[in-house]
């Protein structure tokens, strides 16, 4: 069935690489079905919440079988892209810069970090995990020539705002941005912030106040 994307709320749209992964690994393992429950036991997501994100793109549940793993995973691939390469780039090749690039998604799907920017002469010009490092100077001109959107951030915090402005103004529309650093942009660039301190500092509040 045609799906219309737009239709898919936000808060759906953001669970479904979780879902995605899980059912991979079922696929992997032979598995030709799945129950809401087990699903949400794996992806500790609710399972009305599964039951509802699910109904989104039509896939109903039967009752006493659960959902199909292949129909789900063909349709998360369409939604997701994961069928055509998505290219990103990486700006800051520092210890966590050089972390992603040694890792660079390989197990998981067809993301892939293509090249990664700097300006410290010793890195510029280096090969980590098979990705040029280039010079920031360089990005304008070789992210045109190469399609390139989204921007894995992992530079200090203090230059992450005017880096910010000048991955925009190169024409980036989304950034994952590592640093602490809270971003401005304009309202068609997307920001996603992970700041790793915070997240432990609130998984240890969560361990602490609401024991399981
Ligand atoms: P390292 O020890 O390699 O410096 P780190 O993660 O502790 O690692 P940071 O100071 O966070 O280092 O810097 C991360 C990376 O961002 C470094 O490689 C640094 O050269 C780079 N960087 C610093 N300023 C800029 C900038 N203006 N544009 C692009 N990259 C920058």
């Amino acid at each position: 069935m045609d799906i219309d994307q737009t239709k898919i709320p936000q808060a759906t749209a953001k669970r479904l690489p979780l879902y995605y992964r899980f059912l991979e690994g079922l696929q992997a393992s032979g598995k030709h079905r799945v129950s809401s429950s087990e699903l949400s036991e794996a992806v500790k997501v609710d399972s009305a919440t599964i039951r509802r994100d699910f109904s989104y793109f039509g896939a109903l549940g039967k009752k006493g079988y659960g959902y199909n793993v292949n129909y789900l995973l063909s349709f998360f691939r369409k939604t997701l892209d994961q069928d055509e390469l998505t290219k990103v780039t990486l700006v800051g090749v520092g210890n966590l810069g050089t972390a992603f690039l040694n890792y660079n998604f390989s197990k998981s799907n067809n993301t892939r970090i293509e090249m990664a920017f700097d300006v410290d002469d010793s890195k510029v010009g280096n090969v980590i995990g098979d990705v040029p490092i280039y010079h920031l100077d360089e990005f304008k001109e070789r992210i045109a020539n190469n399609n390139v959107e989204v921007v894995i951030l992992t530079v200090p915090s203090h230059v992450a705002q005017p880096i910010a402005d000048q991955l925009v103004g190169a024409g980036i529309k989304g950034i994952l941005n590592f640093t602490p650093a809270r971003l401005s942009v304009p309202d068609d660039v997307r920001v996603h912030h992970i700041d790793l301190s915070v997240e432990l500092q609130s998984l240890i509040y969560f361990l602490k106040h609401y024991p399981l």
